[in-house]
């Protein structure tokens, strides 16, 4: 085996011809950081851009808008939901609906403000007619687009809402009576699930809303935690 001594001294050497090269061309800085990643709202303002007029799945026969997401692109809470409503379709933003102001309401009873704190989107873009539950080859279809918003956004915590975007997310079968109540990892990423808004609209015994209550208590401790500097 090569001695590691004369290895150090040739790798050394190495790097000493590269910087004279380096100043002969004239450089006088060696950059020893690595680059910004891009700026969230540029990347997601791209991906957006590049999303329009998808046809990678039936969704875009039926849809009238793309509901790419909304709220602020440095924001360290992502709020996830099934696919955009009647409304979401109309007006091309998620959760303004009946379901969404209950969603802002949810979300500043544990001091979140929705478009400051938060940026919210939908598993899928585009709205499944009469609400029905989107298909697997619709979520294949939007999940490259899903995980490049979380790339770009870098969350902290996601809070999950309802059976279909935990489901989906945690690749379970399990409902959301189950789910909830606890933190989960996905892709690195804290995970929250909770109940649906819509599904607590349907459903208004105090039950469900004190789980809901927990659920965004948890949410909460988890971005403090995760968000509070330790210097
Ligand atoms: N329900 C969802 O899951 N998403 C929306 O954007 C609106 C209602």
């Amino acid at each position: 085996m090569e001695d590691p001594r004369e290895a150090l001294g040739e790798a050394l050497a190495a790097a000493a011809d590269t910087l004279r090269h380096h100043r002969a061309l004239g450089f006088t800085e060696v950059a020893l950081h690595h680059p910004e990643p891009p700026d969230s709202s540029v990347a997601l303002a791209e991906q957006e851009r590049a999303l329009q007029g998808c046809t990678l799945c039936k969704l875009c026969q039926s849809r009238k808008t793309i509901v790419f997401g909304s709220g602020n692109p440095k924001a360290k809470l992502v709020v996830i939901g099934e696919g955009p409503g009647e409304e979401e379709d109309k007006q091309g933003k998620p959760f303004v609906g009946r379901a969404g102001q209950l969603l802002t309401k949810m979300l500043a009873a544990v001091k979140f403000d929705r478009e400051r704190d938060c940026y919210i989107c939908n598993v899928v873009k585009c709205h499944p007619e009469r609400n029905r539950n989107p298909e697997p080859d619709e979520v294949a279809a939007c999940n490259p687009f899903l995980l490049a918003q979380l790339d770009a956004l870098q969350p902290a915590v996601i809070l999950a809402l309802g059976n279909f975007a935990a489901q989906t997310l945690l690749g379970t079968k399990d409902g959301i009576t189950k789910l909830r109540g606890r933190a989960y990892f996905y892709r690195d990423v804290v995970l929250v699930p909770t109940f649906h808004p819509a599904f607590l609209l349907r459903n208004p015994g105090d039950q469900y809303k004190r789980m809901a209550w927990d659920d965004l208590k948890l949410a909460r401790r988890e971005w403090e935690r995760l968000t509070t500097a330790t210097t």
